[in-house]
């Protein structure tokens, strides 16, 4: 039997498993099923890591049919990423960032920002990229941007009078 379908049973899976159902209290985590039989979901995978080994937050319980739609949308980001030049795959990047820091766990430090993913982040906050960028260098490089951070920026950038916001 493959490596792969002895992970899936191995205990610490089971456990693993588990543990993601409970958090979401055997209920798909998109469409709120809970009849349908119900999986793990894995937001990637990482050569050479075990089912086990990845963040919780990289977990998503699923139904089968979200399933299936969730692992058609992850491949499709991926061939459309294959499509693109690498250098701007960034921009994409910092939008999907943009994302995540909607949500208060999430940081990214200012110094580790191109200006293409500072670019994503701010089309993804409806930012205009010139403030968002000033912003980022205006910063330490180790300053934290989060989503309260976007959300005092771009309450700033949006009260500014036009003239103090370049295009
Ligand atoms: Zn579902």
């Amino acid at each position: 039997m493959s490596d792969f379908f002895e992970n899936y049973k191995h205990p610490k899976w089971q456990k693993k498993r588990l543990e993601i159902l409970e958090r979401a209290d055997f209920k798909c985590e998109n469409c709120g099923e809970s009849e349908e039989e119900l999986s793990v979901h894995h937001g990637y995978y990482e050569k050479g890591k075990k089912p086990w080994e990845y963040n919780d937050f990289t977990f998503t319980c699923l139904c089968d049919p979200c399933h299936e739609q969730a692992e058609e949308h992850r491949k499709g980001a991926q061939r459309l990423a294959g499509h693109m030049s690498p250098f701007d795959v960034p921009m994409v990047c910092g939008y999907a960032l943009g994302i995540l820091l909607d949500g208060n766990a999430w940081y990214v430090e200012a110094g580790k920002l191109s200006k293409k993913a500072s670019d994503g982040i701010a089309d993804s906050w409806g930012i205009n990229r010139n403030a968002m960028w000033n912003f980022v260098i205006g910063e330490e490089s180790n300053y934290r941007i989060n989503g309260a951070a976007l959300r005092g920026l771009r309450a700033e950038v949006r009260s500014a009078p036009r003239d103090k916001v370049s295009a």
